[in-house]
């Protein structure tokens, strides 16, 4: 390779990244002796030593190299997999944040920009792909070509792709842009999916931000495999998926499936303009990236979509936020980031989900099209270039018809979850706002100036301001009329009503809009949790639901109360428990039944889904009857399922499978022809509630048998019902599990696998495994793991016997 090099200032020593590279030759054109070359493995970077110094101006920096082709997702990889015709290898790479210094010597960060020129020899009848298409071609001897792609436009080092396989390629021409969908071969028909979403939504983006696609093809590229940490790469022209984020496969894809990969595509095509066109200076601000294209998945799906309702869904990705942010181990948005270490870490649910969460709010409170004009001269203001967040906010102070900065800062740069309370007073009420958390991070306060709209039941808005802790507001509400806090659930908060207002809105639950029907059942289990309001206050709501409410509340309450059946694990109360969610439940089923209807809404189809998967974790002997009944006859005739109803049977069966069915699965996963359904399966595998077979399980991952990018899957899957048995088992085969992932992903898998757990003896192990395995710059995993053992360990001490008692006195 070689760089062209500005020299600012006469230096004896050059420094640039490099990781497991080997150089053979360094030269500088012009100077007759290498440089000595010292690598710092730690730091990863290679240093030039030249004998004199190179003077200032324009040089041409030339490395003869080889590096090292990995067996997971970092660097140059490969992805193995089988075909009638044998096993079959192809290659990718994956450079975000800080990998492509293990394909090429480099600048690695996001603001030294460069174009790039790529050429590869490569055997003829491979398909070869990199950002920019094909310009040149030489046909050499014994079946090989060399390729030259035409060169990059001006972009960060972590957005360089090159892949290799023996592929197929689908297209469409829109707006004058080849869009292509890349499968392994054979796998077109899996491809139309995708291609057919793609199309849609460039055209939309390129509305949207104001500027052309500036590429002249957009590929979406599908791996044979799977990373613990990553779905999909935003690689400029060449986006990266693993299948299951792309492809859809008509025998076993769930229609939920198909939103998921809707979403991932227009999630990663919105990178192409946010992050890629525009990319943040540093690593402190991929927040504004990823929250970004968080958003903006939700709005191109809303768009094209609208019948499928994604903000109500977008409504569990705040609370996934919230979930983090009320506990310690959180950390603004914006957080300082020294190294890579700590970069790796910034990909977490704070970044994206309340990222995400935040933007939306500020795109409510600003108006859509206002936020639209900002983003649009934010984008044409640095094309090409690289920013920081405030470049955001001074283009939203312009085009917003309200002051952005200041509100922004406070939901960007600090920590943690704004709490409203609301008083009732003799004219209406009275709003104040304070902190919320479920631990001492409460005590660490906070100032935010919260948006926040209050309406009538009937969705009339009564008052929009700001409320903070220095400037609460008083808002008059007219006798008879029930006043909504955050009204429609865009704001990021908590709202905490007083006994008798709570008593107001849960009365009239069933004629609330759906999203604050949805709203206040999730910040009422948040309360109770925290030890707010009781917890019983949240079933208590739970009664109120009934079959012919929207599909999104009923998939809301199944969640949460699948969630809490995970909490009772073990508990002398989870039999009553059990019995009482089921009676939420069942009648839900019994309206939707085990078959598809002809005509109904796909929102109802899915919530079939759930609603069978959950009746199936709470033990709902009916449901899983009919689920082994309906095995017994798919492992004959796998046709006579619906992928939909595929999923949830296999599900259900795995996990209170005896030896036999636990066999039987285990036969359908070798046997399984596509990579996708052979990952699905094997995972299967580790779900089961006995713990004989979780442990053969666990001992599945350490074979060849299974597909190797899968193998890190299998603890994750028996942390569920045996979260110490499947921590035990990754710390003792360590080394192994650590060669399987990616370096980024290292430090914060078995902690992720670990807060599963109930169990503060669970504590002991995390902190064992971080002493000898996980760096200091890399423990903020540790405290977020163990903060949420904690918070689930507390619930089940504290809050659950409030629900005993309330269970018990119900009405049999
Ligand atoms: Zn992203």
């Amino acid at each position: 390779m070689s760089i062209d090099i500005d020299v600012k200032q006469a230096t004896k020593t050059i420094v640039l990244n490099a990781a497991d590279l080997a150089f053979k030759h360094v030269s500088l054109k012009g100077v007759a002796k290498a440089p000595v070359v010292i690598f710092d493995t730690q730091q990863e970077t290679a240093t030039l030593t030249f004998a004199s110094p190179v003077s200032a101006g324009k040089h041409v920096l030339s490395i003869d190299y080889t590096g090292k082709i990995n067996q997971h997702a970092a660097g140059l990889f490969a992805l193995d997999y089988d075909t009638a015709a044998g096993s079959k290898r192809a290659l990718f790479t994956q450079f975000e944040n800080s990998d492509a210094r293990r394909f090429v010597p480099s600048w690695d960060q996001p603001d030294p920009k460069a174009t790039f020129s790529l050429t590869a020899t490569v055997p003829a009848d491979l398909m070869p792909l990199s950002n920019m298409p094909i310009a040149k071609t030489v046909k050499l001897s014994k079946g090989m070509q060399r390729v030259s792609f035409a060169e990059t436009p001006k972009m960060s080092s972590y957005l360089l792709f090159f892949g290799l396989g023996d592929f197929e390629r689908i297209t469409n021409e829109v707006n004058g842009v080849e869009v292509g969908v890349v499968v392994k071969r054979g796998d077109t028909d899996k491809a139309k999916y995708a291609l057919d979403a793609a199309s849609h939504i460039l055209p939309f983006y390129e509305d949207y931000f104001g500027v052309k696609y500036p590429l002249p093809k957009l590929d979406l590229i599908a791996g044979p495999g799977q990373s613990q940490f990553f779905g999909a790469m935003e690689n400029w022209g060449a986006i990266f998926y693993f299948e299951r984020d792309l492809l859809i496969d008509p025998r076993i894809s769930t229609q939920d499936d198909q939103r998921q990969v809707y979403e991932v595509i227009a999630h990663e095509m919105a990178h192409q303009w946010f992050g890629d066109l525009v990319t943040m200076d540093w690593w402190d601000g991929i927040w504004l990236n990823e929250g970004f294209a968080s958003w903006m998945e939700v709005k191109a799906t809303d768009h094209f979509h609208p019948e499928w309702k994604v903000w109500l869904e977008a409504l569990n990705s705040k609370e996934a936020a919230m979930r983090v942010d009320a506990r310690a181990g959180t950390h603004p948005i914006i957080t300082p980031i020294r190294d890579v270490l700590q970069a790796d870490q910034a990909f977490d649910t704070i970044t994206y989900e309340k990222g995400e969460s935040v933007i939306r709010m500020l795109e409510v409170y600003v108006g859509a099209d206002a936020f639209r004009d900002g983003v649009r001269t934010y984008i044409k203001a640095h094309t090409y270039g690289n920013t920081v967040t405030d470049d955001l906010w001074r283009e939203l102070d312009k085009t917003a018809p309200m002051p952005v900065t200041q509100v922004a800062h406070e939901f960007t740069l600090q920590a943690g979850i704004p709490l409203i309370r609301v008083g009732a007073t003799a004219t209406g009420i009275h709003l104040t706002q304070d902190r919320f958390a479920v631990d001492d991070s409460a005590k660490a306060g906070g100032t935010w100036h919260v948006p926040v709209t209050v309406s009538s039941v009937g969705g009339t808005v009564l008052w929009q301001g700001l409320v903070s802790a220095d400037k609460p507001a008083d808002v008059a509400v007219s006798a008879g009329t029930v006043a909504v806090i955050n009204a429609g659930q865009a704001g990021y908060f908590r709202t905490l009503y007083d006994a008798a207002s709570l008593a107001k809105v849960a009365g009239n639950f069933q004629v609330l809009q759906p999203a604050d029907q949805i709203g206040i059942l999730n910040d009422s289990r948040a309360l109770g949790y925290a030890g707010y309001e009781p917890l019983s206050d949240f079933l208590a709501l739970t009664k109120r639901v009934t079959p012919d409410m929207p599909p999104h509340v009923i998939e809301d309450v199944t969640g949460r109360l699948d969630q809490l059946n995970f909490l009772y694990e073990g508990l002398p109360g989870q039999a009553a428990f059990q019995a009482y969610a089921r009676s939420v439940l069942d009648p839900v089923l019994a309206k939707l039944g085990w078959e598809a209807v002809p005509g109904e809404d796909q929102n109802s189809a899915v919530l079939r889904t759930t609603v069978i998967l959950v009746l199936g974790n709470l033990n709902d002997p009916a449901v899983i009857a009919e689920a082994r009944k309906r095995f017994a006859t798919y492992v004959k005739d796998p046709t006579s399922l619906t992928p939909d109803l595929r999923r949830d049977v296999l599900r259900i069966v795995a996990e209170y499978a005896d030896a036999a069915t636990w066999d039987q699965i285990h036969t359908l996963a070798k046997d399984a022809k596509s990579n996708l359904e052979k990952r699905e399966l094997y995972v299967l595998l580790g779900t089961t509630l006995d713990k004989d077979l979780a442990a053969k399980a666990l001992d599945l991952s350490l074979t060849d048998e299974m597909p190797v990018t899968s193998r890190p899957g299998m603890p994750s899957a028996v942390s569920a019902h045996h979260t110490d048995m499947a921590v035990d088992f990754v710390a003792a085969h360590a080394d192994f599990f650590d060669s399987l992932l990616e370096p980024d992903n290292r430090a914060g898998y078995l902690p992720r696998i670990a807060s599963q757990s109930r169990d503060l003896g669970t504590l002991q192990k995390i902190d064992d495994y971080a002493a000898k395995r996980i760096p200091e710059d890399a423990r903020g995993v540790v405290v977020r793991a163990e903060s949420t053992i904690r918070e689930n360990a507390g619930v089940r001490s504290a809050r659950l016997p409030d629900v005993d008692a309330w269970l018990a006195a119900q009405p049999h």
